[in-house]
């Protein structure tokens, strides 16, 4: 008992120095094991320290204790989401605000409007539009954007890929019978007659051209990341791991920090050198696993690594177990291709080891099942010599899997990062791309709740501030619609519905099931005794509402540590 509830015991509560607050007449759903119910919770500073009818109690002692009627309204914990690049997407509309592009036509103008803002040879890139969410499903061809573009090089990325114009493919040095450089990955497609298409797999052309962007200064870069923050609170979360941290987003994030200003708790997965000599990447891990901020701490912590085993489901450069087949969609024209291994697999197990010895997570970018396979066996070859569970090894995406790696990856402990909206936004055009039977394994959520492997829900959202104007879109309740209804967006019907969970399911993939995967769960995740008062007031109830009410829920209030963070409708 603390010297609190003692002195409540005694009836002395005039002397009570910390207050408690007991919420009262609501819905709360706890999400612990048995995901109980119950209508009343008691905090006493930063954390819960009664529930049910205890609490209920403790609200009746009168003085010293503030009682809130929830009025029926609903709470949960505090909302959680696996997978984020904060600093990037906070900054990403200082120098200009970007467009929605929902088509090859919106591109060209765009691409057009900075031509014309910009001084002639500077390099336009266009960053993250993935063309499996373009109306046409297809890259913008060279001469398009020769047009858009004429004496501009364009470079039109989308996750590990791009397409050139002719500029850029001149400053680059590419054109007939131009060889990928020793030493780097990725495929440059020529068409028939032999000239380069301007299409690029996970190739990095060194375009001799400089990009003009008005980058934020660190206060600018502070106050961005800051705004961001607020508005993951307004949709419910209290927790966001990034899972690309380097040094200077770490450094933002450590400052404010330092002036409690975070508003989220953080996890961090930080990026380092992969592909280059075993002596550079062990140094840099090295550097990762003494870095002070590697130690447990509830507001901010370096939880593990990140590295990219493969390219993007949405790009056409996963690696998948079976050929990608001849698409017009991701320009493939071999039909022995089975995608792109970003980081080669002589030095995947050294890594691993390195990283789960310090007890620090390894993760890997695998979209593919392929990838997603070769990630397991590593796995699976270090956990020969040393136990890997206990550092909670990760897939990343983990967009497709077989029945088999599901079982593998039960087996061994390892968990999931998975990202719903996907599944809503590019579930049309993969089905056209790999048809009926192979989309049963994409995102197979059901079977993976039933093996018992751990998967939380996440957004990858890595552009603009908002909550569904942004890329990857990031509200959880859109998320938990899809991983419960498996809906996608152009399509007229679910997909494989079978593989969906339930409501409560899709809860836990937000908050407990998360809290697992980012090494939080003795602290947050659920609302129970001892754990910190992280937890949500939302404006319905999520569990009986109509279904598709699910996806517009609106949170009233955020509470981090026992304090209200965030309010609706109150300026922040
Ligand atoms: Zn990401």
């Amino acid at each position: 008992m603390t010297p609190l509830r003692i002195l409540l015991a005694l009836g002395c509560s005039s002397l009570v120095a910390a207050p408690v607050t007991v919420f009262t007449n609501g819905k709360i759903l706890t999400v612990d094991d048995a995901f109980s119910v119950t209508d009343a919770l008691a905090v006493e500073g930063a954390r819960i320290v009664a529930v049910g009818e205890a609490a209920k109690t403790l609200g009746r002692q009168g003085a010293g204790v503030e009682v809130v009627d929830l009025g029926g309204r609903t709470m949960l914990p505090g909302l959680m989401d696996s997978h984020s690049h904060p600093v990037g997407a906070a900054t990403m509309e200082f120098d200009h605000a970007i467009p929605d592009i929902e088509n090859i036509p919106q591109l060209l103008e765009y691409i057009s409007s900075r031509a014309k803002s910009l001084p002639e040879g500077s390099l336009i890139g266009i960053d993250q539009i993935f063309i499996t969410r373009l109306k046409e499903q297809r890259y913008p061809t060279l001469e398009e954007l020769d047009r858009a573009a004429p004496v501009h090089p364009v470079q039109f990325r989308t996750g590990p890929d791009s397409m050139l114009n002719s500029a850029a493919l001149r400053l680059a040095g590419i054109g007939r019978g131009f060889k990928v450089p020793a030493g780097q990955t990725g495929v440059v497609v020529f068409d028939e007659a032999g000239e380069p298409t301007g299409l690029m797999h996970a190739f990095s052309p060194k375009i001799e051209a400089k990009a003009i962007r008005r980058q934020p200064n660190p206060a600018e870069t502070l106050q961005l990341v800051k705004r961001l923050f607020a508005d993951y609170n307004s949709v419910g979360f209290t927790t966001i791991a990034d899972r690309g941290a380097g040094q200077s987003g770490i450094e933002v994030y450590r400052k404010l920090k330092e002036s409690g200003e975070l508003s989220v708790r953080l996890r961090l997965s930080h990026t380092f050198g992969a592909g280059g000599q075993w002596r550079t990447t062990e140094a840099a891990l090295d550097e990762i696993i003494k870095n002070p901020l590697s130690r447990p701490d509830p507001m901010l912590q370096i939880i593990g690594t990140k590295i990219w085993l493969d390219g993007g489901m949405l790009t056409g450069s996963a690696l998948m177990a079976e050929p990608w087949g001849v698409s017009r969609i991701y320009g493939i024209t071999d039909k022995e291709y089975r995608g792109v291994q970003r980081t080669p697999s002589e030095h995947l197990t050294k890594m691993i080891r390195k990283v789960s010895e310090a007890g620090l997570q390894f993760t890997a970018h695998s979209v593919g099942d392929g990838a997603v396979q070769l990630l397991l066996d590593a796995y699976e070859a270090v956990n020969q010599e040393v136990p890997v569970q206990a550092s909670r090894p990760s897939i990343t995406h983990s967009n497709f899997m077989t029945p088999a790696s599901i079982a593998q990856a039960a087996r061994l402990g390892v968990m999931v990062d998975m990202q719903p909206i996907w599944f809503y936004l590019d579930g049309a055009t993969l089905l056209k791309q790999f048809g009926d039977e192979r989309m049963s394994r994409f995102q197979p959520l059901r079977t993976l709740f039933d093996a018992g492997v751990v998967v939380g829900g996440g957004s990858d959202h890595m552009q603009k501030i908002g909550s569904l104007r942004s890329i990857n879109p990031y509200n959880p309740w859109l998320a938990m619609w899809i991983a419960v209804g498996r809906h996608c967006r152009d399509l007229d019907r679910t997909l494989h519905p079978e593989g969906g969970i339930s409501r409560e399911e899709a809860i836990r993939l937000y908050t407990i099931n998360n809290a697992k995967v980012l090494f939080l769960e003795r602290e947050t995740g659920s609302l129970e005794v001892g754990k910190r008062a992280d937890f949500i007031i939302v404006d319905r109830d999520v569990l009986a509402c109509p279904l598709d009410d699910l996806k517009t829920t609106q949170v009233r209030e955020t509470w981090l540590d026992g304090k209200r963070i965030w309010t609706a409708g109150v300026e922040q």
